[in-house]
């Protein structure tokens, strides 16, 4: 039989348990689709519809509107047939309306990305059939008032103008509310809603110039649109480029049939998890609201109830309310509609054990009916991500394998970050209590609008709820506040998908955002004091809270063992000094990939002798200067060997321009100029005289070395020393000695020379000797296609990708910021990349200097120290090209170990 893939199908249909797709075609029909597809032939209930494929939207961004229309139209109708024979109604009916919703979903689920329109298909004359078919006029009313809402929202523009406004439609509602005296959406009557209905399109007319569109298939295109268009409207743009998802994937569209949560006290709609995607925990959870729709939760409109009697109770406990309260104002949908709740458990159970992962749920009860509209991999914080894939490995529903697939390497970071300390917290004064929507430590100063949230260095964005249009700012912030919404509210959710702290639905907070200030009680706070937010507490503290380093244990730990038993690429570090080469250790780095020397000498006694050095004008005097550096340069390196007991160390040789160490300030020439005993004209001179045009391709790297050759002896000297050193401790040292920046055979050849004959006689002199290397950072591409030849003599290569990136693409990596946000924008770039290796360019000649290195030499050591040695996708590539080992500053190993483990199962 013929696929619905091979037909080149543009529409795809769901419903009665069964479908032309199923969750496999996710690139084709969006996460969202692919998911109702599969939950129909589950026999899950979910209401009849189609996707439009991500494909037609590609097409869209091509070809444009009309043709687009003309080429799905056919399928289209046809496919809103048969919904109507599934539904037994009519689209556009006067008697017995169908009506539906259009939905966005791309293949990766962005939350609040792509904006949704219910209850499209009303009209002046539809909403009578309407009321008269479900003889319930309120909700008819009701329904038609939302349309022209959402419609109006989404589709024609029609949003705030400045941002201390309000929606045009909630403006015209909370006017309605005070003329009537009411506070409830629920508390509107029949009258007051065909006012509303009345208003809302009379305002769409004067902002747009046009009259609301009544006929339902004008809506529906209409709609359509609108979605494709959402692909590339700003908050998309964003989210896409935070997570580096190419714009050609394109958005599916998903129109299906109306459910209706708001028909009344046994309606209602919400959103619920297999598993806390805070803390991970092992509890189904959610939230509902009785009488309402879709959106409504997630708005953070009122504030929602819990779905198990276990959530309730932990709510009411924090939200201080008694038992008796609880049961009579705000009940669990266990407590409330048991059957219903019976039935919602069974499905969560199922879907996710047929996911094998956490599940996000959305569902709505429709009189007593419940329905499905949604299932998703729900998103969740690093902390929960390594405790679901642990607790999954441990119930056996996944392999070890799989739970690491599950993880997503980047995440890793949340748990890297410091958390408030005990001790400080104790001390702390709680203003107020929110629920616990994302956990972490937050401190920062007050803003109240997203696109100032970079106003402060650290801030906390504090709003009554977020919308999509925050996002930005939610993600420049450090804490993200709310006063209303509960723990599925957008802040909540997209929150934890940043894992990013917040406290949500703090309802004694009183924000007034045109006089920024928040009133706590008879305390005010104004943009720019400090606040600390808890959030896996839900505190909000007032002023600055101190923190300490996070430790790797627990669930975090057991999956970083894991990792080891996966992966064959070693990862090791980029440390400077012994605290960072312990810090990477406890993360579990396999050695240390790049000391760079020279940061040693910066520091303030040191530098001194440095500049003697530099300023020095014959060997003799360099000599001098150099004795002077010699023990402090031993005492670091026994340092970093102790730290890293017997694992390997690789240290580089002086890298950056002289010109780097000279002081620039007249004062400081002056200080310098007396210390010396030379004039202030002479130390001038030398500073002039150092300066280069283009100092990154200019006197640094082994040119340095191979100018002042004392240098290189001085620097092996001090290596050498201290690893004999240590061996009479009875410490091993394993240094591994790398030449910067080489291009010409001879180049290397001259350096090493050097190296080892300045070795040979320390061990004469100490009458003992140690193992070591000798190496060479990779990061000319001339060395690359020569590579075969340095390796007759280098005992190792270390690709330096942020040099050989620079100079592979002629970027000058210090003036890029000019033109590479321009290019990222324009899409002449897709990422950047001295972020993530580009693959098709460097990645060559990190591929051919390998291959060619290792027909020389098979045994080759080879590694990456570049940036990339830590990013996902560059540790892929590089276990893909056989690397030894990649490099990493110490709070990315555990990052680059999963991508390691992660890649190599992959590839099996
Ligand atoms: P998002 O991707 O932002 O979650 P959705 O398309 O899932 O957007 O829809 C927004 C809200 O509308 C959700 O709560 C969803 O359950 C609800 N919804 C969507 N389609 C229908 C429908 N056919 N009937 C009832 N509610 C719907
Ligand atoms: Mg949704
Ligand atoms: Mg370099």
């Amino acid at each position: 039989m013929e696929t619905a893939q091979d037909l080149k199908m543009n529409v795809y249909k769901f419903g009665n348990k069964t479908a032309d797709g199923n969750s496999k075609l996710r690139n084709l029909l969006g996460g969202k689709g692919a998911n109702l597809a599969e939950m129909s032939w589950l026999g899950i209930p979910v209401p009849a519809g189609f996707t439009i494929t991500t494909e037609v939207c590609t097409k869209y961004n091509e070809y444009g509107e009309e043709e687009t229309i003309a080429m799905i139209k056919p399928e289209v109708e046809e496919a809103i047939k048969n919904i109507e024979e599934i539904m037994g109604s009519t689209f556009g009916d006067k008697e017995n309306p169908l009506l539906i919703s259009v939905r966005s979903g791309a293949r990766v689920s962005m939350p609040g990305m792509m904006d949704t329109v219910l209850n499209l298909g009303l009209n002046d004359e539809v909403v009578l059939g309407l009321a008269a078919k479900t003889n319930n006029e309120r909700f008819a009313w009701d329904s038609y008032r939302r349309f022209i809402q959402m419609y109006g929202g989404v589709v024609l523009g029609m949003k705030p103008e400045s941002k201390d406004d309000i929606d045009p439609f909630e403006e015209i509602m909370e006017h309605l509310k005070e003329k009537r005296h009411i506070e409830l959406d629920t508390e509107f009557t029949v009258q007051d809603l065909q006012d509303l209905v009345y208003d809302f399109k009379d305002a769409v007319k004067k902002r747009t110039g046009h009259d609301f569109p009544t006929d339902p298939w004008d809506q529906l295109w209409g709609a359509v649109i609108a979605v494709f268009n959402s692909w590339n409207g700003d908050r998309a743009v964003y989210y896409r480029k935070m997570h580096n998802y190419p714009a050609d994937w394109g958005t599916a569209v998903n129109v299906q049939a109306m459910v209706y949560g708001n028909m009344g006290e046994n309606s209602g709609t919400g959103v619920c998890f297999t598993r806390d995607a805070g803390t991970g925990e092992n509890v189904f959870n959610g939230e509902y609201l009785i009488d309402a729709q879709g959106e409504d939760v997630v708005a953070g409109v009122r504030t929602p109830l819990q779905i198990t009697k276990l959530g309730s109770e932990r709510w009411a406990e924090l939200a201080k309310v008694d038992e008796e309260e609880r049961i009579a104002s705000y009940p669990s949908l266990e407590e409330k509609m048991p059957e219903i709740f019976k039935e919602l458990d069974a499905y969560q159970d199922k879907l996710e054990k047929h996911y094998r992962d956490m599940q996000d749920m959305e569902f709505t009860i429709q009189e007593g009916k419940l329905w499905i509209l949604q299932t998703r991999n729900g998103k969740r914080t690093g902390a929960a991500m390594v405790k679901i894939a642990i607790d999954l490995l441990k119930s056996k529903m996944i392999d070890e394998k799989e739970a690491l697939l599950l993880l997503e390497p980047n995440k890793l970071d949340e748990l890297l970050h410091p958390v408030f300390d005990p001790k400080a917290l104790k001390r702390a004064h709680v203003i107020a209590q929110g629920l616990p929507a994302s956990p972490g430590a937050a401190t920062g100063q007050l803003v109240f609008f997203a696109d100032e949230a970079g106003k402060y260095k650290n801030s906390i964005l504090c709003r009554i709820e977020t919308s999509p249009e925050d996002l930005e700012g939610m993600n420049i912030a450090k804490g993200i506040l709310t006063a209303r919404g509960g723990m599925t509210s957008h802040a909540a959710v997209v929150a934890r998908g940043m894992g990013k702290c917040c406290v949500s639905g703090a309802g004694a907070l009183k924000i007034n955002y045109k006089g920024r200030s928040l009133r706590v009680g008879d305390k005010v706070y104004h943009e720019g004091d400090w606040i600390s937010l808890n959030g896996s507490t839900g505190n909000i503290i007032e002023g600055k809270v101190a923190t300490v380093e996070p430790e790797l244990s627990g669930e975090f730990a057991e999956i970083m063992d894991l990792t080891n038993k996966y992966s064959k690429l070693k990862v090791r570090t980029n440390a400077d000094t012994p605290k960072d080469a312990i810090v990477a250790k406890n993360f579990g780095a396999q050695g240390i990939g790049l000391t760079r020397t020279e940061h040693m000498f910066f520091e303030v006694d040191r530098i001194r002798a440095m500049r003697e050095m530099i300023l020095a004008e014959t060997v003799k005097g360099r000599k001098h200067a150099l004795e002077e550096l010699l023990p402090m340069q031993r005492k670091d390196f026994e340092g970093i060997f102790e730290a890293m007991e017997g694992l390997p160390v690789t240290i580089r040789l002086l890298d950056p321009p002289l010109h780097e160490f000279v002081p620039h300030q007249l004062a400081t020439q002056k200080e310098l100029a007396e210390d010396m005993h030379i004039s202030l004209q002479a130390v001038k001179n030398k500073v002039a005289d150092l300066s280069e045009f283009n100092p990154m391709l200019g006197h640094r790297g082994c040119r340095l070395g191979n100018t002042y050759p004392e240098i290189t002896e001085m620097q092996t000297r001090a290596i050498i020393e201290a690893a004999l050193n240590l061996k009479e401790k009875g410490i091993e040292a394993k240094p591994e000695i790398m030449i910067p920046l080489v291009g010409t055979y001879a180049e290397f050849l001259e350096q090493e020379r050097i190296i080892r004959g300045t070795a040979q006689q320390v061990f004469d002199e100490r009458n003992d000797s140690i193992e070591f290397m000798v190496g060479t950072m990779m990061e000319i591409p001339r060395a690359t296609l020569i590579a075969d030849k340095i390796a007759e003599r280098a005992d190792f290569f270390s690709f330096g990708t942020n040099d050989l990136t620079q100079m592979t693409y002629g970027y000058s990596r210090d003036d890029a910021g000019k033109f590479l946000p321009i290019y990222l924008d324009k899409g002449i770039l897709t990422s950047d990349p001295f972020e993530i290796l580009d693959q098709e360019g460097v990645g060559q000649l990190v591929e051919i200097g390998t291959e060619r290195g290792r027909k020389t030499k098979p045994n080759l050591k080879v590694g990456i120290c570049g940036e990339h040695g830590g990013e996902p996708n560059s540790v892929e590539f590089c276990y893909n090209t056989d690397l030894d080992y990649v490099s990493c500053s110490p709070f990315r190993v555990p990052i680059a170990r999963l991508s390691a483990a992660q890649a190599q199962i992959k590839a099996s």
